[in-house]
């Protein structure tokens, strides 16, 4: 009998009538033959009244017992589902995370998933009940209740439908389904029919709040094939799929706007301590971004990058240990900053989207402060004043607002991967055992890469206006070179740090036109270095496993390897090194991440 894993977030359980909207939802795609598990969301803005009554008492709560009032919200919901569905005549059962066996690891508030059992919900299905599950929530080996995250109900629906190899995991929400950008902040946002699996984790993790960006990684990782719907209509939502149909460069933007920026000031430029203090932060599991670095001056380097905002209190306290202890001079902090980005799995094969994207910004008249690239992703950060038109100008340039030119024809609800064929064995549906499945949200690595083929160019003193970063990135393109990583500092003084790399072949080109620019503008010559090696890390979900930050910049600190530009996405994470250390810097990550290598 096919199964289906329904979920329904907070909007869609906010009082009683939604409910039973829902658990008629439920019971006709039972009635149409299927096996239903239900996971549900805390009602309304419920976890957000839980978390003020907490604060009301205190700034720093213990993590333990904010875990154990959050997860009140969904325990009150699954009894609330399992009563509308037997009042209107179906067998129901709720469950708890600990009553399920969804075990997790033991750090609350963001614990992840180690391995569902799916025993107690199997037999309750055979005996023909809706099973409901309270979404967020796992426990962990002691027995505490743990929660995943906020939003993390998708990720418990999306791990339950991998767990119980669901044909389906429909994701009803408060939007029928995934569009270019947050509708609520741009209204001539487009619904998307496809959307890949990389893409909508990069834009998940980047901001799109609409799914919960580890939700992203299950179905990545097990072929769930994910269609995210209105709550309030039966039309079809968007695919989550491995393949879609569309060529586009770009397919989505997204606004980060709780971001903070840190910059660390007079970092001594020794081997190895910029590595030092990523490995710390991401030690205490904070997933750092946007990771740029100025070359100083008198042998010390200003590091700048971001962290979401809730973590500021916490990096601080991490940052002001390191700082001591590697002598770096003193931490700035800003708040008041938004990240806005382009994702597109086209623009591996197009050039151009980023000198694109900053002319579209710069005709704003909008300075950016900051600026990484990576394969599918370019960031931005500006002001959080202009957040919203930053995100518009991008948006629009992409032609994100105008229908497909190759509308996607007949499209049906796709079904699980050939990914879930490498994941679940035949012999495995059915019943599976917990051992199979233990360490579910592990970090999966497909290969480790050394790129020997670039050079890098620096601008040292850019000016730090609007444009400039369009102009020379247009300038670069008109002459035929391809550019790689594009990294943008952070200003000082009116002027910001430009580096980029390029094939070797074409650093002679690059320097005439980085040369003619920065005689233009009266500044320092550009530097470069002719050969360096890019050693990059390839898997799903890279960024939010701080684990493979820190494993990654501590054995390069270890080995005293200096890094120069750092370029990061959920599905890759590159930086680039000296290129005599570059075999060392490969083999040393191969031995690192030799178990969790596919
Ligand atoms: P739920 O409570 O159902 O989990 P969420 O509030 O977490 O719902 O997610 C739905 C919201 O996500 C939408 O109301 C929308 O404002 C926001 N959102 C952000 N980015 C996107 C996007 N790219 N596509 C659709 N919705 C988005
Ligand atoms: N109730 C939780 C939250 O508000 C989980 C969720 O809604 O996904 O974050
Ligand atoms: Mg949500």
């Amino acid at each position: 009998m096919p199964l289906i894993v329904q979920k329904f977030g907070g909007s869609s359980v906010a009082d009683t009538q939604k409910i039973l909207a829902a658990a008629r939802k439920a019971i006709r795609a039972a009635q149409a033959g299927n096996q239903v598990v239900v996971v549900v969301s805390a009602m309304g803005k419920t976890t957000n009244h839980l978390i003020d009554l907490a604060k009301e008492l205190t700034e720093r709560p213990s993590t333990r017992e904010m875990d154990m009032l959050m997860s009140s919200g969904e325990q009150v919901t699954i009894a609330l589902m399992a009563i509308a569905l037997q009042s209107l005549g179906h067998k129901a059962v709720s469950m708890t995370a600990a009553q399920i066996g969804i075990k997790t690891d033991n750090s609350h508030m963001r614990a992840r998933i180690k391995s569902i059992s799916t025993e107690s919900i199997r037999k309750a299905l055979d005996s023909g009940q809706i099973v409901i599950a309270a979404g967020f929530q796992g426990i962990d080996d002691d027995g505490n209740i743990t929660t995943l995250g906020r939003g993390g109900s998708d990720t418990s629906a999306v791990a339950l439908a991998a767990a119980l190899n669901a044909d389906q995991c429909e994701i009803y929400t408060d939007v029928d389904g995934v569009y270019t950008t947050d509708p609520r902040l741009l209204p001539e946002a487009r619904k998307v029919a496809q959307i890949s699996y990389d893409e909508m984790l990069e834009l998940a993790s980047l901001g799109a709040g609409v799914m919960h960006s580890r939700s992203i990684e299950f179905a990545k990782k097990f072929g769930v094939a994910v269609h995210v719907r209105s709550s309030f209509s039966d039309t079809d939502g968007s695919f989550i799929v491995a393949q879609p149909e569309s060529d586009a460069a770009v397919s989505g933007c997204a606004v980060a706007k709780n971001e903070a920026r840190i910059t660390i000031v007079g970092v001594p430029d020794k081997p190895g301590s910029a590595m030092r203090i990523f490995s710390k932060i991401a030690e205490a599991r904070i997933p750092t971004d946007m990771i740029v670095q100025n070359i100083g001056q008198e042998g010390k380097a200003d590091m700048s990058f971001t962290i979401p905002q809730a973590d500021l209190i916490a990096t601080m306290d991490v940052l002001q240990a390191v700082c001591k202890e590697i002598g770096a001079e003193r931490l700035e902090h800003e708040e008041n900053v938004a990240k806005v980005s382009v994702v597109g799995l086209g623009m591996e094969q197009q050039s151009g989207v980023a000198q694109r994207a900053f002319r579209a910004i710069s005709e704003k008249g909008i300075s950016i402060s900051m600026i990484t690239t990576s394969e599918i992703r370019i960031s931005a950060l500006v002001s959080l004043e202009e957040a919203a038109s930053t995100l518009r100008a991008v948006h629009a340039e992409f032609g994100l607002h105008a229908p497909p030119k190759n509308p996607s024809k007949n499209l049906t609800a796709p079904h699980k991967t050939s990914a879930a064929k490498n994941m679940h064995p035949s012999e495995l549906d059915g019943e599976m055992s917990l051992a199979r499945i233990s360490g579910m949200e592990d970090i999966i690595i497909e290969n480790i890469t050394l790129d020997r083929s670039q050079a890098r160019v620096t601008l040292p003193q850019v000016p730090d206006k609007p444009g400039v970063a369009a102009e020379m990135f247009e300038k670069i393109a008109a002459a035929g070179i391809v550019v790689d990583m594009i990294v943008q500092s952070c200003g000082r003084n009116g002027q910001a740090m430009i580096s980029y790399t390029i094939p070797r072949e074409l650093l002679e080109k690059a320097l005439d036109v980085s040369q003619k620019l920065v005689a233009e503008w009266g500044v320092a010559e550009p530097r470069h270095n002719p050969a360096i090696a890019i050693l990059a890390v390839r898997g799903t979900g890279l960024r939010s496993h701080t684990g493979l930050a820190f494993r990654m910049f501590q054995t390069l600190a270890d080995a005293e390897i200096n890094v120069n530009l750092v370029s990061m996405s959920e599905r890759c994470m590159a930086i680039t090194v000296e290129d005599s250390r570059g075999d060392e810097g490969l083999s040393l990550l191969k031995a690192e991440f030799a178990k969790n290598i596919m």
